[in-house]
Order: C-alpha cells, then structure tokens, then sequence
C-alpha cells in the first residue's frame, strides 16, 4: 500500500540535485495534497525564497478561487498524473494551503562517515548560517572539479559544466548531479549504477572531503532560530550501537530532532528509529528526500509519524511558521491508497533493492 502523508520536510530543488525548480516542486506539493513542505538542499538555502513565493502566490490564488490556482492531482508513482475525483482529494481551497519551511540539509563528518544534519525552520538570512554555507560552498566548488577532472580522465567530458547548467546558477553541484549524468549519458542503467562505477569510494572518480563536525551545523542551524535534524538515520553504513553513540554526541552538542520515517524504509527499521527517538527525547521529523521522479522516492509518499511521538513540529522553533490552529489541524495526517496491489509489491521489492545498494554507497 502506498500512502502519501500532508506533510513531508525533506526534499530537494534544483539549487542543488534535484530535478525541479522551487516553484516546480511547490506545484507538486499542492499536486499530491501537502500542506507542510520543507526545501532542505544540500548546503544551501539559495532555493527557499523562490519555494516561499510561490506558495505565497498559488496559495493567495486557492483563496480566491482562481481558476489558475493549482489543482490537486494524484502523481501515481509511475509519474502518470491522474486526477481522482473522491477519497480526501479535490478538498475545499482552504485545506489545500501549502506552508514552505526554510530548510537544509548539510553535510558533516563524524568518524569516518559523511552524516546528514537538517535544519528546520531557519532564518535563511542569519549570517551565522550563511557563513557556513559559503564555507561550504567553496569545499563543494573544489570537490565538485575535481570529481569533474577525475570524471576527464575516464572519458566523460565536461561534466561540472553539463551539471551546473542544468542546475540553477550558482547550484551545489553534488555526486547526485553528476550521478544522474553519467546516466543520461548511457554509462549506467541507474542513478545506482553510476555510483558504483564512478563515484563512490575506490570508484575512479571519488574525491575524499572533509566536512566541518556535526557541532559546527548543529550550532548554525541553532543560531538561525532552527531545529537540527538527523536526517535519514538508517542510511549510514553503521551498527546500531555507533549510530546510538552518533545520537548521544548530537544532542550532546545541541540537536534537537532526528527523522523517523523516510519514504524507503521497512516497517522495523522505522519502529527501531521511533525506539531510539523516544530513548534520546528528541522531536520526531518524517520526510521523503524526493529528488526527481521516480516510483520509489516522491512527495509525502510514504511517511508515517506515531501520533505518540512527538512531532518536530510542536518543537518551539516551529512557531513563527505555524499557527496553533494550523498545528492541530495538522497533527492528523492525512493517508491515501492508490494503486493496486500488484503495483505495491513491485515497488516495495524495487525498494528494498535501491535501499541494499545504498547501504554500501560510501
Ligand atoms: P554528495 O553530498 O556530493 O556526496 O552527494 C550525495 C548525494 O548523492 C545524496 O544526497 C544523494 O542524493 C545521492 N546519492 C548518494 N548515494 C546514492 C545512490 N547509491 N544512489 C542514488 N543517489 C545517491
Ligand atoms: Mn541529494
Ligand atoms: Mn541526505
Ligand atoms: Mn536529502
């Protein structure tokens, strides 16, 4: 069963490696039904404000009953658009308002592994944050060339300036981007693939880098007014007792949420992470990483939160975002069903491949 939840706080625009524009990815949001979408990209927040104008515009429009206010569509998991006339879909304008988080997603070191922290509910113009995406920017700028020159030497040309035109100027150009590059020029038969090949460590084209400890984004995102967010705790190649010493050292040194549930995900590891952020009294955070189309990774899809946990949400930092009105009406959220059964299994046996290979991603 596929489900798709109202509110989703990690995903990704073309400022860094997604496939979107902010605004194409509001019009998504609004597409799927969401009423909470956070832009977390990779290092950077140059996507949010144009994300939060847009949802300003379509949502003014939905109030005003705009025949050009964005309809609510089902974007079936094979990327066929289909509008469904019953269930929770086709609402009343006012239960379609879409709230735009500002968000990040940045990247750190721990050990000897690349860990994610989010942030949640940032200031984007708070200068302690934007001194650490411009240091960021510049250690991105360098690995991204020499990822490009190693990427020369096997025969694929140009790839940091292929990738940066695609993106949005002055983009995080990621092993994503380039991962989805080598793709689409017939090198590997997945995003997976190309990783594999090239990009991953002891592949031909892995730089090594050194990003700032977990503490130095921690405390950014704590100084812009955020929440700091573990994201994706089961996609580190770790064992359970170092990922429980990872969540003791970041709240240790200030974070406040860790993410629970992820689009790709089975029902265990979810009930293990659920286990952990009870342990460790940490808000609870859900999101589904969307990057581009694809069946397995899209929009509220799939994200689940125990109403016994508490959601990051209700954390303090979220109200200059969030009325208590809207809260409430949040806390419930809102599920549908909508393909078959036959469908299901194949994407959860796809999922469960994708997931087994990013395991070993590093
Ligand atoms: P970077 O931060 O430059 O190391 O790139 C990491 C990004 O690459 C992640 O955020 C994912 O979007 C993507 N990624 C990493 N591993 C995989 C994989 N095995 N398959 C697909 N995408 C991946
Ligand atoms: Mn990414
Ligand atoms: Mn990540
Ligand atoms: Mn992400």
């Amino acid at each position: 069963m596929t489900t798709i939840s109202n509110i989703d706080l990690h995903c990704h625009t073309n400022a860094s490696d997604g496939g979107f524009t902010p605004r194409e990815v509001v019009l998504r949001a609004y597409g799927r039904g969401l009423n909470v979408l956070a832009i977390t990209d990779h290092d950077l927040v140059a996507g949010v404000q144009e994300a939060v104008d847009a949802a300003a515009h379509y949502n003014a429009l939905l109030r005003e009953g705009s025949s050009e206010a964005p309809v609510e569509t089902y974007i079936k998991p094979t990327a066929e658009i289909v509008k469904v006339e019953n269930g929770i879909l086709n609402r009343e304008p006012q239960d379609r308002q879409l709230t735009v988080i500002p968000g990040i997603e940045l990247s750190t070191g721990w050990r000897d592994e690349q860990i994610h922290i989010a942030g949640l509910f940032v200031d984007i113009y708070n200068e302690d944050l934007l001194k650490l995406v411009a240091t960021r920017r510049s250690s991105r700028m360098e690995r991204a060339l020499a990822i490009s020159e190693k990427l020369d030497r096997v025969g694929i040309h140009n790839a940091y300036e292929r990738c940066a035109a695609k993106a949005q100027a002055g983009a995080s150009i990621t092993r994503g981007n380039y991962a989805r590059l080598i793709y689409e020029d017939g090198l590997a038969d997945s995003i997976d693939e190309a990783f594999h090949k090239y990009l991953r460590r002891g592949q031909p084209a892995y730089v090594q880098t050194e990003w700032g400890p977990i503490s130095e984004a921690v405390e950014a995102i704590n100084a812009a007014g955020g929440i700091a967010v573990l994201a994706h705790p089961r996609r580190y190649n770790i064992s359970n007792q170092r990922l429980r010493k990872l969540i003791y050292e970041f709240k240790e040194c200030g974070g406040g949420a860790m993410e629970v549930s992820n689009s790709q995900q089975s029902p265990l590891d979810r009930d293990y992470l659920m286990s952990l952020c009870v342990k460790y009294e940490l808000y609870a955070s859900l999101g589904s990483d969307f990057h581009n189309e694809g069946i397995y990774r899209d929009l509220g899809q799939n994200l689940d939160l125990d109403p016994s946990l508490p959601a990051v949400w209700t954390a303090p930092q979220a109200e200059r975002f969030m009325s208590k009105d809207f809260k409430q009406r949040l806390v419930h959220l809102t599920y549908r069903k909508e393909y078959e059964e036959e469908e299901a299994e194949e994407a959860q046996k796809a999922v469960k491949h994708e997931e087994d290979h990013e395991r070993e991603q590093e």
